[in-house]
């Protein structure tokens, strides 16, 4: 009867009323029951965006949006600049490579945020580069990216900004037209408490121009279709029926409570977690000045191994939080994600079961002084 807490960035809980929407029969797509969905999702999807550009549907997981955003937006040969400051950053650098693109990569330290002067000096010097990459939250460090100074470059050059959003979107704040965002990619997964299977993408219009130039075959993922199909409201395939159904109701929330709100309610979990460590005696591993709101990344004290300290809090305890990854990270570290349908409660509850865990491999603290320290917070 063991129950499964899930505080990882991503998937992330699915609360009982999406469940509930999830489990309805299906309807076919085709249809203008079917219809009103696509219509509220895109509606509901461009008001949490905060963008009047397109939004296109697909059925697949976030990195399925991501490959999108670059076989529609460059040929072979391109020049595409990567900011690469953990995992998920590497990622753009590899999906273009797997498409023939040169990137050009900037390299940032785990932990800390692309410094924009930099990045300035790389577009001067690459004035061809099509694209620049980036990513919101990287969820491999727990850093959000500072979107809005790295638009403020870039929407002076010829190049694209293209952002991962999929963990930061619904979260954290992502300004898309104020900010430049011209390319926003997400997903169902994390802000959206539902499973993994739809993934959305917005497209300006200046980003329109090099998917009408590009040269790249593509079929499925092709944005030309997307666009046709929506102007209509419908799909050019078969969507994930189900989830955009539910999608109707989990965007509901953000229209209700309003984005603001939202974003200082993530942003009081993200404090009471980071209280707790620094409680525990422990440090976070991101730089203050970047720490993302989505989740906290911990470093595990010296001696203990982070991996193990994960396996127990999942295998033993029902609470299933993310450990390390790649060389720099892996048993250094746990991740413990505050986004979609995570309350107070969860968040206690993670730091309740991390001091059981972390008393039982024989760290030295005073037990409940991480939920104290959060509970604190959570009673301001
Ligand atoms: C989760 C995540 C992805 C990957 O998405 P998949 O759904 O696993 O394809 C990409 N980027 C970031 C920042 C993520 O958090």
């Amino acid at each position: 009867m063991k129950k499964n807490l899930l505080l990882t960035p991503g998937p992330t809980q699915i609360p009982p009323y999406l469940c509930a929407e999830l489990g309805k029969p299906i309807i076919h797509h085709r249809t203008p029951q079917f219809q009103q969905a696509i219509k509220e999702v895109i509606d509901g999807l461009k008001f949490v965006m905060q963008t009047k550009n397109d939004v296109f549907l697909f059925a697949s997981s976030g990195t399925g949006a991501m490959e999108a955003s670059v076989c529609n937006l460059l040929s072979a040969g391109d020049k595409a600049i990567c900011v690469e400051g953990g995992k998920f950053g590497e990622r753009w650098t590899e999906i273009c490579k797997a498409y023939g693109v040169m990137p050009v990569v900037i390299k940032v330290a785990w932990g800390k945020d692309v410094n924009p002067q930099e990045l300035k000096k790389v577009l001067d010097a690459n004035k061809d580069a099509k694209v620049v990459f980036i990513t919101h939250c990287e969820t491999s460090t727990g850093v959000t990216t500072n979107v809005k100074a790295v638009g403020e470059i870039v929407k002076d050059t010829n190049a694209v900004l293209v952002v991962d959003s999929i963990s930061g979107l619904g979260v954290v704040d992502l300004k898309t037209d104020e900010w430049h965002a011209d390319v926003v990619v997400s997903a169902s997964h994390k802000g959206f408490m539902l499973p993994p299977g739809v993934s959305f993408v917005s497209v300006s219009p200046k980003a329109y121009k090099l998917v009408e130039a590009c040269k790249t075959p593509r079929y499925y993922f092709d944005f030309r279709k997307a666009k046709k199909a929506i102007e209509k409201i419908d799909t050019p395939f078969t969507p994930a029926i189900g989830i955009i159904i539910a999608l109707q109701e989990s965007i509901k929330r953000f229209k209700t409570e309003g984005l603001d709100p939202i974003f200082n309610y993530y942003a009081k979990l993200a404090k009471g977690a980071r209280a707790a460590a620094k409680a525990l005696g422990l440090t976070l591993f991101p730089d203050e000045s970047c720490m993302s709101n989505a989740l906290t990344t911990i470093n595990v004290p010296a001696g203990i191994d982070g991996e193990k300290v994960m396996k127990i809090m999942r295998d033993t305890y029902g609470v299933s939080v993310a450990g390390g990854q790649g060389d720099e990270l892996k048993g250094k570290v746990i991740r413990m994600a505050h986004m979609g349908c995570v309350d107070e409660y969860d968040v206690l509850t993670g730091i309740s079961c991390l001091e059981k865990v972390l008393k039982e491999l024989g760290y030295q603290f005073t037990l409940g002084s991480g939920v104290a320290a959060a509970q604190k917070v959570f009673n301001e």
